[in-house]
């Protein structure tokens, strides 16, 4: 085995930063004549194995051990480090998700082994790798290129690949058997951690009107809802929104917030930090209205208007309309 994907779970379906790490393997695997498999764990792998052998990769690694039915990452380090000592993977990939940031870290230090994460680029060349990393905010780019032996751990940021570009396939699907004592998990995890009230999943929008501290006050917002209701849009914010009390924490974007690759992404007055940009780079077409030309959030939008977005909001809303 030459490329391990290590899917995650999100409610029974394939964790979408996962998908995506699919289709950068995929990229490496056809560029490099490698096999990929990818590996499922828990008490929904029946669902996710079959989800993944739709895709091109050879095969589907299942793993349905009672003590991994739900995450911990003590469960989860020792499975996929058997997987790894069993299947001798040279690369394997992951998307850049929370529960990874939780548990790689633990199995990197367990094999000794590097890892590369929330690389931006990555490339392979005979048994070297070479991971791109932003430093800075993303003013600069960082090649690291790891001075040990594979195997290497590698997490991929948000919308570095795009999952539009999957490749389909049959891939045959092989249940494995790991063992372990259960005083190995010395963790519980709770239930993922929901808002009160709030069941806001912003990650399978396709339209989203986003507002950010441009809009100024908390009577402002009506106006992005407006917008929002009017387009069949769903309503995101950057932090200070948040922070402010204008909205529920629950529609934050960013590396704080939820990840989101909608078919629009429509961005009121948000500058375009990092820390925002990480959670929306991957939507499909981007429109921002700012007052000022120079904001960042231009250099990422598609299409751009320069002006005060509370002139301009209620005339959109009601040309939309
Ligand atoms: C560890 C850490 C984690 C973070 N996580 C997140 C995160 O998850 N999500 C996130 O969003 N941020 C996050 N941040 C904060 C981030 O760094 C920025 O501060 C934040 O994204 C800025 O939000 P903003 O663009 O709404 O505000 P600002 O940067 O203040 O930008 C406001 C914009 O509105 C424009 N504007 C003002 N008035 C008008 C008007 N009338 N009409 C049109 N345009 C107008 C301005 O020109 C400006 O570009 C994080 C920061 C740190 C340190």
């Amino acid at each position: 085995m030459d490329i391990l994907v290590v899917l995650e779970d999100s409610n029974g379906k394939i964790h979408r930063l996962s998908v995506e790490a699919i289709v950068g393997a995929q990229k490496f695997a056809s560029a490099h004549n490698l096999s990929v498999s990818a590996l499922v764990i828990g008490m929904n792998a029946e669902a996710l194995s079959s989800e993944a052998a739709q895709y091109n990769i050879d095969k589907v690694l299942k793993v349905t051990n009672d003590l991994v039915s739900t995450y911990s990452s003590d469960g989860y380090t020792e499975v996929i480090r058997q997987i790894i000592e069993r299947e001798s993977p040279k690369y394997i990939l992951f998307g850049h998700s929370y529960q990874v940031r939780d548990y790689v870290p633990k199995l990197s230090a367990k094999l000794r082994k590097p890892f590369l994460a929330d690389s931006v680029a990555f490339d392979i060349s005979e048994d070297s790798a070479v991971s791109t990393k932003q430093m800075y905010s993303a003013k600069l780019l960082s090649d690291i290129t790891p001075n040990e032996e594979p195997p290497y751990l590698i997490s991929f940021q948000s919308a570095t690949f795009n999952s539009d570009n999957i490749n389909s396939g049959t891939a045959q699907i092989e249940d494995c058997d790991i063992s372990f004592d259960a005083s190995i998990i010395k963790t519980q995890s709770e239930e993922p951690f929901k808002e009160p009230g709030e069941d806001l999943d912003l990650s399978t929008a396709n339209l989203i009107v986003s507002v950010g501290r441009g809009i100024g006050k908390e009577e402002n917002i009506p106006l992005a809802k407006d917008l929002a209701e009017t387009i069949g849009a769903d309503l995101s914010s950057s932090r200070p929104v948040v922070d402010s009390g204008w909205l529920p924490s629950v529609h934050q974007v960013g590396s704080s917030g939820q990840s989101v690759a909608p078919k629009m992404y429509l961005a009121l007055g948000i500058s375009g930090a990092i820390q925002h940009v990480v959670g929306m780079k991957g939507s499909k077409n981007i429109v921002a209205i700012n007052k000022d030309p120079d904001a960042p959030i231009f250099e990422l939008a598609d299409y751009g208007v320069v002006g005060d977005l509370l002139e301009i909001l209620p005339k959109l809303t009601e040309a939309l309309r």
